[in-house]
């Protein structure tokens, strides 16, 4: 085994893989950008190296390993993980890559390859055809509509566009081509016919250097949002023991086609209405996967442990016969992004956190900590919970209570909306596809965020916390108090907030901490009490709010006179604003005023109009990137283009203005937008 290992990752995977070098009583070495100086993992590692040219620099990072005495190079998956050169630059520095050999992720690393590769070894593939050979237009003919257009070198999802019609395809090659050239520089596509509605249904398998290759067994991973997976288990619901050997032996022998060593991932789409049919093939993954834990859980085998032992030389320790599923395990993946605003990109500061802890079956792969800073230049994905149980529906018990029990605060996150999932009755029932959330999307968000109105006792804690903050300095003294309590008649102090697009307008009398009174929205008044808080140190704590007897306990954080308050997984983002103001940023990119905002930071991309254009209501205004995802912003009416202050290239804060768009007669119309205004801003496709 190796003595010192190098990980060149960041966030929730580099923590992974420094936790097995600890156990095996290897030393690691982190390496780290300029925005990650301080974060986990580089805390976490025996060693750290600050790469000047971020997790990209290979050459930084192959210094680095010389500089600590690092033997191998553990990639994680993403950056340099299914980068050939990388991997041939290791090679050369006699340092172990530890992946597959180069030429198994260059025959894998293009899926138009890959396919041609995995089809001449027998293994079925989705009919499609491919640039250069084939003109795209023509193979989508031949196919049949509708076809998915894809980046050859694509992952994560990303790029990828559905053509329903031939009018439609034109603009789907425009946007996919982008964003393959954006994110992973080579702009090659190609089209597949489009499965209605499959079961995504991957592969883990693991070979040595001595020509011995066992599969895991399955993952499915059939809960997507625009391509991208959000939760995964093993075994899948809809796999029985015949339908695993026979895929396992078609992921093993696509393996074997690329003389492939390691741990590695065989992906496949099942149409969901003709179970009869095969698994085709639709790429493989020539790294450790993100939902790796869930076979690791039923396998009890430690992925990571694997691929050193086999890049050291050694044998795999098992033969097929040996490997056993035992129960079932599912991952959710949380985000920062915010489902209830068309699932935008978040980010801030992490100003509190809990993560479930020493539950049984319960584990928990996170790359934040308290003070980490969520900015838009890597992946949202800020950590997995996973849960295993004897049965799928235990497991899904565990993850369930696990994401209850899972609370960031200062980062809007997705967590309410996967509790909201793992409740749908398809997913109970194991009855999935790639399409179920599209779906079922309105009955999910209103599982995650309730029809409508904030809780009552969420904006009173809000309040009397607010409230409280204001009577702060003055201890317990009424006196001092600076408002709300004047000595025979107390009086009422009004806080109008609002939280995810909502108001409320909330009055408070009295002392919170002693005896005070709340009232929402004119209802009749409830007696209310205060207990713990944010500490005034820290400005977070947990809060117990009792009104009319009843308690409720809430993780809270304040910043930037912002209320955070968190319960059972769903977080509340609490500001106060003037009487007859909105107040928060809902108000971003509306429309209404005519300014038309970023609804996320990121960076613009393309300007698609010029200042005095013409321009109607929905029409593309520009498109904005973040995290490699396009966000196309639209005009909000009819009217002419009176501002444009960004050009492409540009970096963009959130609320940042990106165009004013007046109406005909030079005038900004004048009229608010109706509350719950819609958003300026909708996201297209999966890029
Ligand atoms: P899949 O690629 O099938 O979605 P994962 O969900 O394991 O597999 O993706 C792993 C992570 O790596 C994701 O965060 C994804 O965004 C990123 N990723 C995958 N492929 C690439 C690639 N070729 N270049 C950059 N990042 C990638
Ligand atoms: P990536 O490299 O981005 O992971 P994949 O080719 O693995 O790209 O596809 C990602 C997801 O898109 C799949 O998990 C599946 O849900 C969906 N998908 C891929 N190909 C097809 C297809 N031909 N028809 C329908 N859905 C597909
Ligand atoms: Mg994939």
């Amino acid at each position: 085994m190796f003595d010192t290992v190098l990980v060149a990752n960041r966030g929730e995977i580099a923590l992974r893989v420094i936790r097995t070098l600890r156990r095996l009583g290897v030393r690691s070495v982190a390496v780290y950008s300029d925005a990650d100086a301080g974060a986990r993992h580089v805390r976490a590692a025996d060693a750290a190296v600050r790469l000047p040219g971020g997790y990209l620099d290979a050459e930084g990072v192959v210094a680095a390993a010389k500089a600590t005495g690092a033997l191998a190079v553990h990639p994680g998956y993403g950056f340099l993980a299914e980068n050939t050169a990388f991997a041939r630059r290791c090679q050369q520095e006699g340092l172990v890559f530890v992946g597959p050999p180069p030429e198994a992720v260059e025959a894998m690393g293009d899926k138009i390859r890959a396919k041609e590769t995995v089809a001449a070894a027998g293994v079925p593939v989705v009919p499609g055809g491919a640039e250069p050979a084939d003109d795209l237009a023509e193979a989508a003919r031949r196919v049949g509509f509708p076809v998915l257009v894809k980046p050859s070198a694509g992952g994560g999802g990303k790029g990828m566009l559905v053509a329903r019609s031939p009018e439609e395809l034109p603009e789907a090659v425009e946007s996919a081509r982008r964003t393959a050239q954006a994110a992973f520089g080579d702009a090659t596509l190609l089209i597949e016919r489009y499965v209605a509605d499959p079961r995504h249904i991957e592969i883990q398998v693991l070979a040595d250097a001595h020509g011995n290759v066992v599969h895991l067994g399955e993952r499915e991973c059939s809960l997507q949002r625009r391509h991208q997976k959000i939760i995964e288990e093993a075994p899948s619901p809809l796999v029985d023991d015949a339908m695993r050997s026979r895929m396992g032996a078609d992921a093993v022998r696509a393996a074997r086609a690329v003389g492939y060593v390691g741990a590695g991932t065989v992906e496949f789409i099942v149409s969901g209405d003709q179970p009869g049919h095969p698994a085709f093939f639709i790429e493989m993954n020539t790294r450790l996967q993100v939902e790796h834990p869930v076979t690791e859980m039923v396998t009890g085998l430690d992925l990571v442990e694997l691929q050193l032992r086999v890049a050291a030389g050694e044998r795999l320790p098992l033969t097929q016969d040996d490997v056993r599923m035992d129960g079932h395990a599912v991952e959710a993946r949380v985000y920062a992004e915010d489902p209830s605003r068309d699932f935008l990109p978040t980010g801030g500061r992490v100003l509190s956190l809990a993560e479930p802890e020493g539950e049984p079956g319960v584990r928990v792969d996170s790359g934040i900590q308290e003070g980490t800073v969520v900015g838009s230049d890597y992946d949202p994905m800020l950590s997995k919970v996973i849960a295993w149980g004897p049965d799928r529906g235990t497991a899904l018990r565990r993850l369930d209570a696990a994401l209850r029990a899972t609370t960031v605060l200062g980062v809007t996150t997705n967590i309410a909306f996967l509790r909201a999932l793992l409740a749908d009755p398809g997913v109970v029932a194991g009855d999935l596809g790639t399409g179920l959330i599209e779906r079922r999307l309105g009955a999910l968000l209103d599982g995650a965020y309730g029809p409508g109105g904030l809780p009552a006792d969420v904006v009173s804690a809000a309040a009397l916390i607010l409230q409280d903050r204001l009577a702060g300095t003055a201890g317990d003294d009424p006196w001092d108090v600076p408002d709300g309590w004047r000595l025979g008649e107390p009086a009422w102090t009004t806080w109008p907030l609002s939280a995810r697009d909502e108001t409320a307008e909330v009055r408070v009398r009295g002392l919170p901490r002693r005896a005070a009174s709340v009232a929402v929205d004119g209802a009749t008044p409830a007696s209310a009490r205060l207990a713990g808080g944010p500490d005034a140190l820290t400005g977070r704590g947990d809060a117990l709010v009792t009104l009319d007897g009843l308690t409720s306990r809430f993780a809270c954080a304040v910043s930037g006179g912002t209320v955070w308050l968190g319960r059972d997984g769903r977080t509340w983002a609490v500001t106060p604003h003037e009487p007859g103001d909105r107040g928060d940023r809902a108000g971003a990119g509306r429309a209404g005023d005519g300014v038309v905002r970023s609804p996320m930071p990121g960076t613009v991309l393309l300007v698609k109009v010029v200042v005095g254009e013409r321009v109607t209501e929905g029409q593309p205004l520009l498109i904005v990137e973040a995290m490699k995802m396009e966000h196309t912003v639209t005009a909000p009416s009819d009217g002419l283009v009176a501002e444009l202050p960004v050009r492409a290239g540009q970096p963009v804060d959130m609320d940042a203005v990106l165009a004013v768009v007046h109406d005909e007669a030079g005038e900004s119309p004048a009229e608010p937008a109706p509350e719950g205004g819609t958003g300026a801003a909708t996201v297209t496709g999966g890029s």
